[in-house]
Order: C-alpha cells, then sequence, then structure tokens
C-alpha cells in the first residue's frame, strides 16, 4: 500500500505521479522535428522491455504512488503486442491514457473502449493534406483525419497535438483555432524543442506569445484565458461560442519546471527525470536480475535538476552541444 512517505519526490519537494511510458523507438511517421531524416538505429530486440517487463516494472511505479501513465513513443501502436500491454496496464489502479500519431486508431479503437483509455492525444501538424506529407515524410492524411473524426464520434477525450515551426505550419494557427469552432476538440500547439538531429534554432519557435498575439488580433475580447489544472504544461483559451478549447504548451519560452510531475521510462527500460536530460539510469537490467528497483527510481528523481536539466537560460537551452548530449525525441518518448 502506498503512504505518503512512499511518495516519490525530488530535492525541491516536488511529488511525481506521473510517469510515460515509451513502448518502441520504431514509427510509421518520420516527422521532421521528431526523427533524424536518416532515422535512428536500433537496438537488438533483446534490449527493449517486453509486454510483460513493462507491466511489472509499472506495478513497481504504481506502489511508489503513481497516478497516470500516459504510453508514447515512437508509435506506440506499431508494436504487436500492444493489446496484451494496454489490456494488463488498464487493469493497475491509474489513469491510462496515450499519445499516438493517430494512423491506426481505427485498428485499436474497440481495445481504448474496453480498456476506459480516458484521455487520447493525437498529433496533427496541418490541416493540409501536402503540407502533411512534407511534415511527416509519409502520406497518411486522410486516414489520420478520418480516425479523428472517428474518435470525436466515439465521444473519447480527444488532444490534438501541433509542433509550430515557423515558415512550416505557423501560418495555419487561426485554421486550427477555427477547428475547434464546432468540435469538442482540446488543440494544443507545443513549442518547438531541441534535439539530436532536429535542426532546431530558435528562429524557427513560434513562442506563446505569438500565438496569443495572433488569436488577440484575430478575436479581441472572444479570446477568453481559462483555468489551468495543477501540474498542467500548458495555458488553455477558447473563444467564446466555441465547442473546443485551445492551449499551448511553452516548454522553450517558458518552461512550466516548478510544477513538474513527470517521469519517463524509454523503451529499453531507462528512467529519465527530464525530457531533456541525458542522465538515465538503467532500470531494466537490475530487475532482469531480479534486484529491487525502487530504490533507482527514488535516486534518479531525486537527482532531478530545478530546471530543464540544468539549462536554466535560454542561451545555455539553446546550445547545440547540449542537444546532442540527448538522445533524439523519437527514442526518448514524448
Ligand atoms: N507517435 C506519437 C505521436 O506522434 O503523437 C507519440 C510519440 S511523439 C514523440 C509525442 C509527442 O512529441 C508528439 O505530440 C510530438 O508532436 C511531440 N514532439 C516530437 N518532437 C518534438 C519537438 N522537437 N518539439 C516539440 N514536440 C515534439
Ligand atoms: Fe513518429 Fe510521433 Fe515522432 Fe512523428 S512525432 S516521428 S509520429 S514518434
Amino acid at each position: 500500500m502506498n503512504t505518503d512517505s512512499n511518495k516519490i519526490i525530488d530535492s525541491f519537494h516536488r511529488e511525481h505521479d506521473y510517469l510515460r511510458i515509451s513502448l518502441t523507438e520504431k514509427c510509421n511517421l518520420r516527422c521532421m522535428y521528431c526523427m533524424p531524416e536518416e532515422g535512428v538505429s536500433l537496438k537488438e530486440n533483446g534490449k527493449y522491455m517486453t509486454a510483460h517487463e513493462i507491466v511489472e516494472i509499472a506495478r513497481v511505479f504504481v506502489n511508489l504512488g503513481i497516478k497516470k501513465i500516459r504510453l508514447t513513443g515512437g508509435e506506440p501502436l506499431v508494436r504487436k503486442d500492444v493489446v496484451e500491454i494496454i489490456s494488463e496496464l488498464a487493469k493497475l489502479p491509474v489513469e491510462l491514457a496515450i499519445t499516438t500519431n493517430g494512423i491506426l486508431v481505427d485498428k485499436y479503437l474497440s481495445l481504448f473502449l474496453d480498456s476506459g483509455l480516458k484521455s487520447i492525444n493525437v498529433s496533427l501538424d496541418t490541416l493540409q493534406k501536402n503540407k502533411f506529407k512534407d511534415l511527416t515524410r509519409r502520406n497518411h492524411f486522410d486516414k489520420v483525419m478520418s480516425n479523428i473524426q472517428l474518435l470525436l464520434s466515439n465521444n473519447l477525450h480527444l488532444k490534438l497535438n501541433a509542433v509550430l515551426i515557423k515558415g512550416e505550419n505557423d501560418k495555419e494557427i487561426l485554421d486550427f483555432v477555427e477547428f475547434t469552432k464546432g468540435r469538442n476538440v482540446h488543440f494544443r500547439f507545443i513549442e518547438f524543442m531541441p534535439f539530436d538531429g532536429n535542426s532546431w534554432d530558435t528562429s524557427k519557435v513560434v513562442s506563446y506569445e505569438d500565438v496569443i498575439q495572433i488569436a488577440s488580433n484575430q478575436y479581441g475580447s472572444n479570446l477568453v484565458r481559462l483555468i489551468d489544472k495543477k501540474n498542467d504544461t500548458s495555458k488553455s483559451y477558447k473563444i467564446n461560442g466555441y465547442k473546443g478549447t485551445f492551449a499551448v504548451i511553452s516548454s522553450v519560452t517558458n518552461p512550466f519546471c516548478d510544477s513538474c510531475n513527470r517521469m519517463r521510462l524509454t523503451a529499453d527500460g531507462k528512467i529519465k527525470n527530464c525530457l531533456f536530460s541525458n542522465s538515465e539510469i538503467d532500470l531494466l537490467t537490475p530487475f532482469r536480475n531480479k534486484e529491487k528497483i525502487d530504490i533507482l527510481i527514488r535516486q534518479s528523481i531525486w537527482n532531478k535538476k530545478a530546471t530543464r536539466a540544468g539549462m536554466n537560460t535560454i542561451q545555455e537551452f539553446s546550445n547545440p552541444v547540449e542537444h546532442s548530449k540527448n538522445r533524439a525525441m523519437i527514442s526518448i518518448g514524448g
């Protein structure tokens, strides 16, 4: 049983109760901001967690008081044993959620409904078919759009994620906002973040301020700021009279580290205490050796830095040397 003294906390008294598990480093898209053009080299199969190991390692986290698990990747739904993983995780006393590119949603809709999956995030960086192919290097726009419609007609709580990149999709901001007019969706605009191999630089970032300026010019006093929940990573808004809402995740210009409650488990079984940290602790090898891993989990989180893995200023955060020390996003699990 979990007690207060059992909670996972860091040296800044932040309580960690949210785990993001990457199921795979593979993907059926090649998004330019996530995966280097040449791809990432995969490890041999035995280096990745099996379905059973994912569930058992997740159970250790649950015993340490976590309340939510989100499955991510790579593309979590390309794993052949995803049915087993989701069905087993759904039996744990946590809220289960998933982030997907949407391509395989129709194949697994009944699994989502049966497992009581509460929240589904789908990546959608453009509303234009040709642009989708440019951004993702694949041609699955129609499939993703029809699957978004499918989720909406089944009343699943749907968030759409768009990474905004100057010169790529920033002209679509108002189109994305208009998408929320008659649909019960929450559109989240994510500031483009730097990772190994994604050609990031500050000039490509569309900031929180930029988005709100554009929305405010268009909608004036009909643009309404909503109240965010504790641990929310985004700042939410709506347009008066519109069914849906939208938000900005400002990890670059205005990080939300003060209230961070997240931990990440990579597909090869390493715990990362921050998206931007290159320091990882292997949980899978000791787990396979039947050693206790809870102490390693606590140690990883205790060592978490106050802000973005110690990159306190935008200058440090923008340094390409720092980016190349970390993994590509596809191998971390966003
Ligand atoms: N394949 C799934 C998907 O695309 O939703 C899950 C994995 S993906 C790595 C998780 C999230 O990370 C997506 O919403 C994606 O847009 C976001 N992401 C990837 N690279 C990013 C970057 N460089 N900056 C900001 N967000 C990024
Ligand atoms: Fe694949 Fe998601 Fe990365 Fe796109 S963002 S390449 S869909 S893992």
